[in-house]
Protein backbone atom coordinates (compact mmCIF):
# COMPACT_ATOMS: atom_id res chain seq x y z
CA UNK A 1 0.00 0.00 0.00
CA UNK A 2 1.38 3.34 -0.82
CA UNK A 3 2.65 5.73 2.24
CA UNK A 4 1.31 8.67 0.52
CA UNK A 5 -1.15 10.58 2.82
CA UNK A 6 -1.33 14.01 1.35
CA UNK A 7 -1.22 15.68 -1.85
CA UNK A 8 0.06 19.38 -1.24
CA UNK A 9 -0.41 21.51 -4.04
CA UNK A 10 1.59 24.52 -4.77
CA UNK A 11 0.97 26.96 -7.19
CA UNK A 12 0.41 30.51 -7.90
CA UNK A 13 -3.17 31.84 -7.46
CA UNK A 14 -5.10 31.59 -10.28
CA UNK A 15 -3.32 28.93 -11.85
CA UNK A 16 -6.11 25.58 -11.66
CA UNK A 17 -5.00 24.62 -8.29
CA UNK A 18 -9.10 24.34 -7.60
CA UNK A 19 -9.50 22.40 -10.57
CA UNK A 20 -6.54 20.26 -9.70
CA UNK A 21 -8.04 19.43 -6.60
CA UNK A 22 -11.52 18.91 -7.60
CA UNK A 23 -10.18 16.38 -10.68
CA UNK A 24 -8.40 14.49 -7.86
CA UNK A 25 -10.83 14.67 -5.51
CA UNK A 26 -12.71 12.38 -8.25
CA UNK A 27 -10.49 9.14 -6.85
CA UNK A 28 -12.44 7.24 -4.16
CA UNK A 29 -9.32 7.56 -2.00
CA UNK A 30 -8.78 10.83 -2.12
CA UNK A 31 -10.71 13.28 -0.36
CA UNK A 32 -10.72 17.10 -1.97
CA UNK A 33 -10.51 19.75 0.43
CA UNK A 34 -9.71 22.66 -0.90
CA UNK A 35 -7.62 25.85 0.11
CA UNK A 36 -7.64 24.03 3.38
CA UNK A 37 -5.96 26.84 5.75
CA UNK A 38 -9.30 28.72 5.06
CA UNK A 39 -12.21 26.61 7.01
CA UNK A 40 -11.73 28.89 9.72
CA UNK A 41 -12.86 31.98 7.52
CA UNK A 42 -15.63 29.72 6.19
CA UNK A 43 -17.04 28.81 9.34
CA UNK A 44 -16.74 32.22 10.45
CA UNK A 45 -18.23 34.00 7.82
CA UNK A 46 -20.91 31.08 7.19
CA UNK A 47 -19.02 30.40 3.22
CA UNK A 48 -20.15 27.48 1.26
CA UNK A 49 -18.65 23.84 1.22
CA UNK A 50 -18.45 22.36 -2.33
CA UNK A 51 -21.63 20.88 -1.47
CA UNK A 52 -23.19 23.81 -1.85
CA UNK A 53 -24.62 24.21 2.01
CA UNK A 54 -22.55 26.40 4.80
CA UNK A 55 -19.19 24.48 5.63
CA UNK A 56 -20.80 24.69 9.61
CA UNK A 57 -24.30 22.88 8.33
CA UNK A 58 -22.63 19.89 5.81
CA UNK A 59 -23.21 16.10 7.05
CA UNK A 60 -19.87 15.26 5.36
CA UNK A 61 -18.09 18.09 8.04
CA UNK A 62 -20.56 17.19 11.04
CA UNK A 63 -18.61 14.01 11.78
CA UNK A 64 -15.31 16.01 11.92
CA UNK A 65 -16.32 18.30 13.81
CA UNK A 66 -18.22 16.34 16.41
CA UNK A 67 -15.31 14.12 16.79
CA UNK A 68 -13.05 17.25 17.65
CA UNK A 69 -15.53 18.24 19.98
CA UNK A 70 -15.11 14.96 22.00
CA UNK A 71 -11.19 15.06 21.69
CA UNK A 72 -10.05 18.64 21.93
CA UNK A 73 -13.29 19.82 23.76
CA UNK A 74 -14.16 22.72 21.14
CA UNK A 75 -16.52 22.86 18.43
CA UNK A 76 -15.40 24.61 15.85
CA UNK A 77 -18.61 25.90 14.54
CA UNK A 78 -18.42 28.01 17.66
CA UNK A 79 -14.58 28.79 17.66
CA UNK A 80 -13.93 28.48 13.86
CA UNK A 81 -10.24 29.74 14.74
CA UNK A 82 -9.68 27.21 17.70
CA UNK A 83 -7.41 24.58 15.34
CA UNK A 84 -5.58 27.10 13.20
CA UNK A 85 -3.55 25.30 10.53
CA UNK A 86 -1.50 28.14 8.60
CA UNK A 87 -1.25 31.93 8.49
CA UNK A 88 -4.36 32.91 5.79
CA UNK A 89 -4.34 36.47 4.09
CA UNK A 90 -7.66 36.56 2.67
CA UNK A 91 -8.07 39.32 -0.49
CA UNK A 92 -11.72 39.02 -1.30
CA UNK A 93 -13.94 38.16 1.17
CA UNK A 94 -12.56 39.07 4.43
CA UNK A 95 -13.19 38.60 8.60
CA UNK A 96 -11.92 41.43 9.91
CA UNK A 97 -12.47 40.05 13.26
CA UNK A 98 -9.68 38.23 12.37
CA UNK A 99 -8.01 39.09 9.82
CA UNK A 100 -6.52 42.56 11.98
CA UNK A 101 -3.15 44.56 11.37
CA UNK A 102 -1.84 43.17 14.09
CA UNK A 103 -2.34 39.55 12.90
CA UNK A 104 -1.18 40.48 9.44
CA UNK A 105 2.10 41.99 11.06
CA UNK A 106 2.32 38.75 12.90
CA UNK A 107 2.44 36.76 9.87
CA UNK A 108 4.77 38.68 8.10
CA UNK A 109 7.53 38.52 11.03
CA UNK A 110 6.79 34.53 10.74
CA UNK A 111 7.02 34.37 7.03
CA UNK A 112 9.89 36.53 6.87
CA UNK A 113 11.78 34.36 9.51
CA UNK A 114 10.56 31.00 7.68
CA UNK A 115 12.15 32.96 4.78
CA UNK A 116 14.96 32.93 6.28
CA UNK A 117 15.29 29.83 7.89
CA UNK A 118 14.87 27.94 4.20
CA UNK A 119 17.92 29.92 3.54
CA UNK A 120 20.06 28.40 5.67
CA UNK A 121 21.97 24.88 5.21
CA UNK A 122 19.72 21.96 5.29
CA UNK A 123 21.95 20.26 7.76
CA UNK A 124 21.40 23.21 10.25
CA UNK A 125 17.37 22.55 10.18
CA UNK A 126 17.67 21.07 13.10
CA UNK A 127 18.88 23.34 15.58
CA UNK A 128 16.65 26.24 14.00
CA UNK A 129 13.14 25.10 14.83
CA UNK A 130 10.01 27.00 13.90
CA UNK A 131 8.33 29.53 16.10
CA UNK A 132 6.04 28.07 18.42
CA UNK A 133 2.97 28.92 16.57
CA UNK A 134 3.77 27.39 13.00
CA UNK A 135 5.10 24.38 15.30
CA UNK A 136 1.31 24.43 16.26
CA UNK A 137 0.25 25.14 13.10
CA UNK A 138 2.14 21.81 11.28
CA UNK A 139 0.57 19.57 14.91
CA UNK A 140 -3.06 20.77 13.97
CA UNK A 141 -2.52 20.52 10.20
CA UNK A 142 -1.39 16.81 10.75
CA UNK A 143 -4.17 15.97 13.05
CA UNK A 144 -7.48 17.56 11.59
CA UNK A 145 -5.50 15.56 7.92
CA UNK A 146 -5.83 12.42 9.91
CA UNK A 147 -9.21 12.62 11.53
CA UNK A 148 -10.46 13.55 7.80
CA UNK A 149 -9.24 10.54 6.54
CA UNK A 150 -10.43 8.37 9.01
CA UNK A 151 -13.60 9.88 9.26
CA UNK A 152 -14.05 9.55 5.72
CA UNK A 153 -12.25 6.63 4.95
CA UNK A 154 -9.98 7.62 2.33
CA UNK A 155 -6.51 7.12 1.91
CA UNK A 156 -4.99 10.33 0.62
CA UNK A 157 -6.33 14.02 1.39
CA UNK A 158 -5.59 17.37 -1.49
CA UNK A 159 -5.36 20.46 -0.07
CA UNK A 160 -4.52 23.12 -2.73
CA UNK A 161 -3.61 25.90 0.10
CA UNK A 162 -0.50 27.09 -2.01
CA UNK A 163 1.29 28.52 0.38
CA UNK A 164 5.14 27.37 -0.26
CA UNK A 165 6.41 27.21 3.67
CA UNK A 166 2.83 25.40 4.74
CA UNK A 167 4.68 22.83 2.12
CA UNK A 168 7.66 23.26 3.26
CA UNK A 169 7.10 22.58 6.63
CA UNK A 170 4.52 19.48 6.34
CA UNK A 171 7.37 17.77 4.03
CA UNK A 172 9.91 18.28 6.67
CA UNK A 173 7.82 17.02 9.60
CA UNK A 174 7.16 14.11 7.53
CA UNK A 175 8.33 13.14 4.23
CA UNK A 176 7.07 9.55 3.88
CA UNK A 177 3.68 11.21 3.82
CA UNK A 178 3.50 14.17 1.71
CA UNK A 179 4.01 14.68 -1.67
CA UNK A 180 3.65 18.29 -3.13
CA UNK A 181 2.39 18.80 -6.93
CA UNK A 182 3.84 21.57 -8.09
CA UNK A 183 1.33 23.24 -10.55
CA UNK A 184 2.24 25.98 -12.95
CA UNK A 185 0.19 27.84 -15.76
CA UNK A 186 1.06 30.28 -18.40
CA UNK A 187 1.73 33.91 -16.93
CA UNK A 188 -0.42 35.50 -19.44
CA UNK A 189 -3.46 33.33 -18.33
CA UNK A 190 -2.87 34.01 -15.09
CA UNK A 191 -2.20 38.40 -15.83
CA UNK A 192 -5.50 38.24 -17.63
CA UNK A 193 -7.33 36.38 -14.98
CA UNK A 194 -6.19 38.69 -11.92
CA UNK A 195 -6.39 41.81 -13.50
CA UNK A 196 -10.07 40.37 -14.17
CA UNK A 197 -9.84 40.57 -10.73
CA UNK A 198 -9.38 44.10 -10.47
CA UNK A 199 -5.48 43.80 -9.94
CA UNK A 200 -2.99 46.70 -11.46
CA UNK A 201 -1.25 45.17 -14.45
CA UNK A 202 1.92 45.62 -13.06
CA UNK A 203 1.34 43.77 -9.77
CA UNK A 204 -0.69 41.08 -11.94
CA UNK A 205 2.50 40.15 -13.19
CA UNK A 206 4.94 40.41 -10.05
CA UNK A 207 2.93 38.61 -7.43
CA UNK A 208 2.89 35.50 -10.16
CA UNK A 209 6.67 36.04 -10.31
CA UNK A 210 7.19 36.42 -7.00
CA UNK A 211 5.71 33.24 -6.15
CA UNK A 212 7.96 31.12 -8.53
CA UNK A 213 10.63 32.95 -7.74
CA UNK A 214 10.31 31.97 -4.22
CA UNK A 215 9.17 28.27 -4.58
CA UNK A 216 10.86 26.98 -7.15
CA UNK A 217 14.80 27.31 -5.79
CA UNK A 218 13.17 26.34 -1.98
CA UNK A 219 11.42 23.14 -3.46
CA UNK A 220 14.18 22.06 -5.15
CA UNK A 221 16.59 22.70 -1.80
CA UNK A 222 13.97 20.97 0.44
CA UNK A 223 11.97 18.20 -0.83
CA UNK A 224 13.54 15.28 -2.33
CA UNK A 225 12.97 14.73 -6.47
CA UNK A 226 10.89 11.91 -6.64
CA UNK A 227 8.35 13.30 -3.93
CA UNK A 228 7.93 16.80 -6.19
CA UNK A 229 5.54 16.21 -9.01
CA UNK A 230 5.63 19.34 -11.60
CA UNK A 231 2.59 19.49 -14.17
CA UNK A 232 1.02 22.54 -15.90
CA UNK A 233 -2.32 23.08 -15.91
CA UNK A 234 -2.62 23.30 -19.58
CA UNK A 235 -1.15 19.67 -20.12
CA UNK A 236 -4.24 18.64 -17.07
CA UNK A 237 -6.71 20.71 -19.01
CA UNK A 238 -6.08 19.27 -22.40
CA UNK A 239 -4.90 15.45 -21.79
CA UNK A 240 -6.62 14.87 -18.50
CA UNK A 241 -6.03 11.57 -18.70
CA UNK A 242 -2.47 10.75 -19.52
CA UNK A 243 -1.22 13.68 -16.21
CA UNK A 244 -4.24 12.25 -13.92
CA UNK A 245 -2.62 8.36 -15.00
CA UNK A 246 1.12 10.12 -13.75
CA UNK A 247 -0.05 11.87 -10.75
CA UNK A 248 -1.69 8.71 -9.23
CA UNK A 249 1.37 6.82 -10.31
CA UNK A 250 3.21 9.34 -8.25
CA UNK A 251 0.97 8.78 -5.38
CA UNK A 252 1.34 5.30 -5.54
CA UNK A 253 -2.49 4.78 -6.55
CA UNK A 254 -3.79 2.86 -9.42
CA UNK A 255 -6.07 5.55 -11.66
CA UNK A 256 -9.53 5.26 -11.66
CA UNK A 257 -11.13 5.98 -14.96
CA UNK A 258 -14.44 7.62 -13.07
CA UNK A 259 -11.79 10.33 -12.75
CA UNK A 260 -12.14 11.93 -15.94
CA UNK A 261 -15.88 12.41 -15.10
CA UNK A 262 -16.16 15.59 -13.88
CA UNK A 263 -20.14 15.82 -13.77
CA UNK A 264 -20.18 13.18 -10.98
CA UNK A 265 -19.49 12.62 -7.38
CA UNK A 266 -19.22 15.89 -4.56
CA UNK A 267 -16.45 17.35 -2.75
CA UNK A 268 -16.87 18.63 0.36
CA UNK A 269 -13.94 21.10 -0.38
CA UNK A 270 -13.89 24.48 1.17
CA UNK A 271 -12.51 28.29 -0.54
CA UNK A 272 -10.90 27.78 -3.98
CA UNK A 273 -12.18 29.55 -6.83
CA UNK A 274 -15.65 29.65 -6.88
CA UNK A 275 -16.40 28.68 -10.62
CA UNK A 276 -14.02 25.70 -10.21
CA UNK A 277 -15.76 24.33 -7.23
CA UNK A 278 -19.35 25.41 -8.20
CA UNK A 279 -19.42 25.32 -11.90
CA UNK A 280 -17.55 21.70 -12.21
CA UNK A 281 -20.44 20.23 -13.56
CA UNK A 282 -21.51 22.18 -16.29
CA UNK A 283 -18.51 23.32 -17.66
CA UNK A 284 -16.69 20.09 -17.56
CA UNK A 285 -12.76 19.44 -18.13
CA UNK A 286 -11.83 22.38 -20.76
CA UNK A 287 -8.83 24.34 -21.29
CA UNK A 288 -8.70 28.09 -20.49
CA UNK A 289 -6.92 29.95 -22.94
CA UNK A 290 -8.68 32.90 -23.31
CA UNK A 291 -5.58 35.26 -22.88
CA UNK A 292 -4.93 34.74 -26.19
CA UNK A 293 -7.24 36.68 -27.46
CA UNK A 294 -8.35 39.06 -24.41
CA UNK A 295 -4.93 40.53 -24.18
CA UNK A 296 -4.41 43.65 -25.92
CA UNK A 297 -0.72 44.16 -27.53
CA UNK A 298 -0.72 47.20 -24.79
CA UNK A 299 -1.19 43.65 -22.23
CA UNK A 300 1.30 41.52 -23.58
CA UNK A 301 4.43 44.34 -23.46
CA UNK A 302 3.77 44.81 -19.98
CA UNK A 303 3.54 41.12 -18.93
CA UNK A 304 6.69 40.30 -20.95
CA UNK A 305 8.62 43.22 -19.51
CA UNK A 306 8.01 42.28 -15.92
CA UNK A 307 7.15 38.14 -16.66
CA UNK A 308 8.60 37.24 -19.99
CA UNK A 309 11.87 35.75 -18.18
CA UNK A 310 9.81 33.75 -15.34
CA UNK A 311 7.34 31.94 -17.80
CA UNK A 312 10.39 30.96 -20.58
CA UNK A 313 12.02 29.40 -17.12
CA UNK A 314 8.52 27.67 -16.60
CA UNK A 315 8.75 26.44 -20.19
CA UNK A 316 6.14 28.69 -21.97
CA UNK A 317 8.33 29.44 -24.91
CA UNK A 318 6.15 30.69 -27.58
ZN1 LIG B 1 -20.11 19.61 2.17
Amino acid sequence: MSSVRVLYICSAGHSGSTFTDMLLGGHSQMESLGEFSFIGKNLALGELCGCGVPVSDCQAWAPIFNRIIRERGTDLRQSPYEIRQWDTHAVQIIDNQQQTPAFLLGMKLRSAYMKYRYQLPQKLYPFVPFPPRVAGYVHNTNYLYNIIRETRHCQIVIDSSKNIFKALALYENNPKEIRIIFLSRDGRGVYLSKINSNMSQKEAVLSWVGYYKRALPLLAKVVNPEHLFKVRYEDLASQPETILKKICEFAGMSFEPTMLDFTIGIRHSVNGNRNARFNRQKKGIRLDELWRTKLTQEDLKIFNKYGGMTNHCLGYHD
